[in-house]
């Protein structure tokens, strides 16, 4: 786990902390790489529900043609 550093009082922090311990002042949130990933985790999801949904409608379409066809 690496810190990093207060703008305002160049003092190490927390890498997470959203205040700093020494001065007391509100950081920007840092990019946690966690978060990025939990991201892209959701994205894959969301993309793999798209992919199986439209693959049991186009089966779904498809067998109903045949249907059709008979
Ligand atoms: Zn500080």
């Amino acid at each position: 786990m690496h810190s990093r550093t207060c703008p305002f009082c160049r003092e190490a922090i927390h890498p997470e902390a959203s205040a700093c311990r020494y001065c007391q002042r509100e950081l920007d949130p840092a990019p946690p790489s966690g978060k990025c990933r939990s991201g892209w985790l959701v994205a894959l999801a969301l993309a793999a529900v798209v992919t199986a949904g439209t693959a049991v409608l186009i089966r779904g379409f498809l067998k109903e043609r045949r249907h059709w066809l008979e």
